[in-house]
């Protein structure tokens, strides 16, 4: 059937595909067309492991475990571990996932180079296959063309992805800005000695040299380090996509968290990054924990990078309102409210009359309320009330008698029952219309426009 249509089995580059052979959706239509491994399974697991990355992800830990029991930290090594941490973390948020990545400012030389070299010291590969597997994450997100899905559950999207042979290729996504930077070029061709010498050759010589505690800093600052560092990268797939709220948006997993911003660096606002990419914060708000993003502003002060990249306050503030409105969507639809004005009975003034003199029946506003159950509650005692059965009480209400607060019109509106043929010579909004409802948040397809042929106006 498809090969009518003349579209290839597999679109292998979105960009490229000629216009007319666009399919409805290009994840769902991939999904379909291309061959993915066969799953993991309790059965097959042992044969999928990717060697390299397990050796990676499990041998820093073990050795450093066993490393630690039998090496004190010492205060000057501690708190070059501590340092270090922030240095190699910089090189990832600042350099991998920012500049590179995302292109949210431009770097002088000597700080993409810098970066570059730091950030090989969390050894998550080199920038032109972090920054790849990034941009597909973001383009795909949460499908199976994201490399670390996070609908495919926390262990996959924190380290599951890497310790088993991908099932399939991450969708395509444009790195040809990368594949010229000379920069990455070089990163990528040493990446191997590199990453050795920045994850654990240095740390221990700068503890070695620096203060004579040569095992500490293999351990401390190189090893164990090394296990924080990553493990604090991949919270930023895993738990940032687990943990938090979602101020922007809601199509997709990615959340913000305090507690997770501190974790990766400030890479835990993650539901505003995933809307605002190029933003080169990730923390909005002034106040938002992201040492990244103060590290890029610093940067800019002292001339070391320019073009600091921030999303328009009008876009992100709708973002925000958008979500507020859903939340008080949310909170409007478990309250209930008086009947609507189409679902009561429409009586006449003689027949409220009559029906008044065996049933507590007061009209306000063109609504006639029964009061049978509110003697004993109305604050002003049950004789005012009384004397207004079966009468027009509108100007006795709204200040004749007493000035009613709002909450007790909102109360009042509660206890409709019928409404007046005709309506009532006080047909003001304000006194129609509790003050509960003045302020409603509606959706566009229930808005009474003349031009909205998708109105489904509720009866
Ligand atoms: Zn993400
Ligand atoms: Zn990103």
């Amino acid at each position: 059937m498809e090969s009518k249509l003349d579209i290839p089995l597999f679109i292998e580059d979105p960009d490229r595909i000629p216009t007319e052979a666009v399919p409805e959706n290009y994840v769902a239509y991939t999904l379909k067309h291309q061959e993915a491994l066969p799953p993991v399974t309790w059965s097959n697991w042992y044969k999928e492991l990717h060697w390299l990355h397990v050796f990676i992800i499990f041998v820093p830990p073990t050795l450093g475990l066993i490393g630690a029991w039998s090496t004190p930290l010492r205060l000057k090594t501690a708190i070059w571990f501590v340092v270090y941490i922030h240095l190699t973390g910089f090189g990832l948020s600042a350099g991998y996932h920012r500049l590179w990545t995302h292109r949210a400012y431009k770097a002088s030389k000597g700080l993409e180079f810098t970066l570059a070299i730091l950030g090989a010291g969390v050894v998550e590969g080199s920038i032109a296959w972090w920054a790849r597997g990034h941009r597909a994450h973001h383009r795909y997100t949460d499908t199976d063309l994201d490399p670390y899905n996070a609908d495919k559950g926390l262990f996959y999207s924190h380290i599951g992805w890497m310790i088993f042979k991908p099932r399939r290729k991450p969708g395509p996504a444009d790195v040809s800005d990368l594949r010229s930077n000379p920069i990455v070029k070089w990163q990528h061709k040493y990446y191997l000695p590199l990453a050795f010498t920045i994850a654990i050759a240095l740390p221990t010589a700068v503890a070695g040299y620096g203060w004579g505690d040569w095992r500490g800093g293999f351990v401390w600052a190189g090893l164990l380090r090394l296990v924080v560092s990553q493990h604090s990268t991949f919270c930023v797939n895993s738990l940032c996509h687990w943990i938090g709220d979602k101020p922007y948006d809601d199509k997709h997993t990615p959340k913000d968290n305090v507690i997770t911003a501190i974790i990766t660096m400030g890479e835990g606002y993650h539901n505003f990054h995933h809307q605002f990419p190029m933003d080169y914060r990730n923390g909005y708000k002034w106040y938002q924990y992201d040492p990244t993003k103060w590290f890029l502003w610093t940067c800019e002060k002292l001339g070391f990078a320019t073009h600091l990249k921030t999303f328009s306050d009008n876009e992100v503030q709708k973002g925000e309102l958008t979500m507020q409105l859903k939340r008080l969507r949310h909170k409007q639809e478990a309250l209930f409210w008086p009947s609507e004005k189409s679902d009561l009975p429409v009586i006449t003034w003689e027949d409220y009359q009559r029906q008044a003199e065996s049933r507590a029946l007061i009209c306000i506003a063109g609504f006639i309320h029964d009061i049978s159950d509110f003697f004993d509650k109305h604050p002003g005692g049950p004789h005012l009330l009384k004397k207004n059965i079966g009468k027009d009480a509108t100007t006795a209400f709204f200040g004749g008698l007493y000035d009613h607060s709002h909450a007790a019109h909102n109360l009042l509106a509660m206890k409709r029952v019928g409404i007046l043929l005709g309506g009532a010579p006080h047909g003001l909004e304000e006194k129609a219309v509790p003050p509960s409802q003045h302020l409603r948040v509606t959706r566009h397809s229930e808005l009474p426009s003349p031009g909205n042929e998708y109105s489904e106006i509720p009866p």
